[in-house]
C-alpha cells in the first residue's frame, strides 16, 4: 500500500504539536516586543528569558551565554565574521556546511585571514591530531561541525576542545546536525562558540541560538539596538525563541529517554535490509560513530537524483547531497573529501529518519527501493560498471 514515508529529516523537520502550542499565543494574543516596559512587552520578555533558561540547560552554560539569531547560518557567519581579524589564521574542515565554508573563503578572498581545511578519514571522521598539527602561532579559530549533515558522522568535539584549551585557540562548534541527537555539553567539551537551528529538532524556521562563552570577544555582526546584551541587534522573534525553547525541552526529553536508541536500530535495520536486499550497495560513513537517524547509501550503477525523483512518486522523500545544494549536480563535496570516487558519490543518498518514526515506514521503503533501483539499473546501462 502506498504510504508518505519522510526521511530527510537532515534538510528540515515538522514542528511537533506541542511546538506550535507553545508558539500559538506569541502572534496575536501576547504581540508585545520583548524591549516595551508595558506588560504586553513584559508578557513577551518573560516567554524569551524562560526559553532561554531552557536553552542554557540545553547547551549545560549559563542563560547569559545564550544569544537568539536566525538559525544555523547566521550563527557560523557569525562565529567567523564576528571572531576573526585580518590577519589571522582559521582551521576548518572541507566537510563543513557551505555557511561555514563560504564565510571562510569570502574572508580570504579579501586577503584578509588565512585558512587551513582539515580532510576526514575515510570513514569521515576528523582526527584531531590533525587539527594539533595545523596550529600555527596566528590561529584565532577552530571550526568543527558537530555531526555531519551528509553522513551523520559525528566528530571528535571533545578531544578537539582540549586541543583547543592548550593551544589557546577559540573553538566554534556548528552543532545544527548535532543538537537534539547527541546530548550538548559546552563545559565538557570546552567549546568558545556553538551554533544550533530550530528548523532541524522540530522547531520553527528562521529561529536559532548560539553559546557564547562569557568573555569571548565576538563582535556582533548587526549592530543597532542593545538586544541580547549588544551582541545581536534587532527585535526578537519571540513565536521563533518559544518554539526553539519548547523543541529543545522536547528534545532533552527524547535524549533522555532513549529515543535515539530506538532511532538507531530502525535507522540500522533499514540500512541492513538495503544493503541485504541490493547488490552493489554500502553506506558511507560505514564504522564511524553516526548521528541515530542518519545513513548516507551508495548505490552503483546509478544516477542518485533519478533515485530520489523515482521514490518520490513513490512517496518517499529522501536526498541525494545535502539538502542546500539540491539542483546542483555537483557530487557531494562531504563524500569526494572522504575519497569517494566522483561516480559513487552521484550515486549516493542521505536517508535521515526523523524521531517520529515507525517500524512501517522501514518496511514501506525496503519494499519500493529494491525494485526501484532494479528498474533504473535496467534504464541506464550506461552507468553500468562505472562506479567503483
Ligand atoms: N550547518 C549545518 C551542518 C546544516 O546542516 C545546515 C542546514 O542544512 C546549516 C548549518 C544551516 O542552518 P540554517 O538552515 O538554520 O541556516
Amino acid at each position: 500500500m502506498r504510504r508518505t514515508v519522510y526521511m530527510d529529516a537532515n534538510a528540515t523537520t515538522p514542528l511537533l504539536p506541542e511546538v506550535m502550542e507553545a508558539m500559538r499565543p506569541f502572534w496575536m494574543e501576547h504581540f508585545g516586543n520583548a524591549s516595551s516596559i508595558h506588560q504586553q512587552g513584559q508578557r513577551a520578555r518573560t516567554a524569551v528569558d524562560q526559553a532561554r533558561e531552557t536553552i542554557a540547560e540545553f547547551f549545560g552554560c549559563h542563560p547569559a551565554e545564550v544569544v537568539f539569531n536566525s538559525g544555523g547560518t547566521e550563527g557560523d557567519n557569525t562565529a567567523l565574521f564576528g571572531l576573526l581579524h585580518p590577519g589571522d589564521h582559521l582551521i576548518t574542515t572541507s566537510i563543513e556546511h557551505s555557511a561555514v565554508l563560504a564565510a571562510a573563503d569570502r574572508l580570504a578572498a579579501q586577503g584578509s585571514i588565512t585558512t587551513t581545511k582539515v580532510d576526514p578519514r575515510p570513514n569521515g571522521l576528523i582526527d584531531p591530531m590533525d587539527i594539533l598539527r595545523a596550529i600555527r602561532p596566528e590561529t584565532r579559530l577552530i571550526s568543527v561541525m558537530f555531526a555531519n549533515n551528509e553522513t551523520g558522522v559525528v566528530q571528535p568535539v571533545e578531544e578537539i576542545g582540549k586541543i583547543a584549551a592548550q593551544t589557546g585557540v577559540f573553538f566554534h562548534i556548528d552543532a545544527v546536525q548535532g543538537a537534539g541527537k547527541v546530548p550538548i555539553n559546552v563545559s565538557r567539551i570546552g567549546c568558545h562558540l556553538l551554533s544550533i537551528s530550530g528548523h532541524k529538532m522540530h522547531g520553527p524556521k528562521g529561529i536559532g541560538a548560539m553559546f557564547v562563552r562569557k568573555g569571548t570577544p565576538l563582535e556582533a555582526t548587526s549592530v543597532g539596538g542593545s538586544h541580547e546584551r549588544r551582541r545581536r541587534a534587532g527585535t526578537e522573534n519571540v513565536p521563533g525563541i518559544v518554539g526553539l525553547g519548547k523543541a529543545a525541552e522536547l528534545a532533552m526529553h527524547s535524549l533522555e529517554t532513549g529515543a535515539m536508541h530506538r532511532l538507531a536500530s530502525l535507522r540500522d535495520r533499514l540500512e541492513t535490509g538495503l544493503l541485504d536486499r541490493i547488490p552493489g550497495t554500502g553506506v558511507n560513513g560505514a564504522g564511524a560513530p553516526r548521528a541515530a537517524n542518519t545513513s548516507n547509501i551508495w548505490f552503483d550503477q546509478l544516477e542518485g537524483e533519478a533515485l530520489v525523483i523515482a521514490l518520490d512518486l513513490k512517496g518517499i522523500a529522501i536526498s541525494g547531497g545535502s539538502a542546500c545544494h539540491s539542483g546542483a549536480t555537483e557530487p557531494s563535496h562531504v563524500l569526494m573529501a572522504m575519497g569517494v570516487d566522483k561516480n559513487r558519490a552521484r550515486a549516493s543518498l542521505r536517508f535521515s529518519l526523523m524521531k517520529t518514526a515507525t517500524d512501517e515506514d522501514i518496511d514501506y521503503v525496503l519494499e519500493v527501493v529494491p525494485s526501484a533501483v532494479d528498474r533504473l539499473r535496467e534504464l541506464s546501462p550506461v552507468l553500468a560498471g562505472t562506479a567503483g
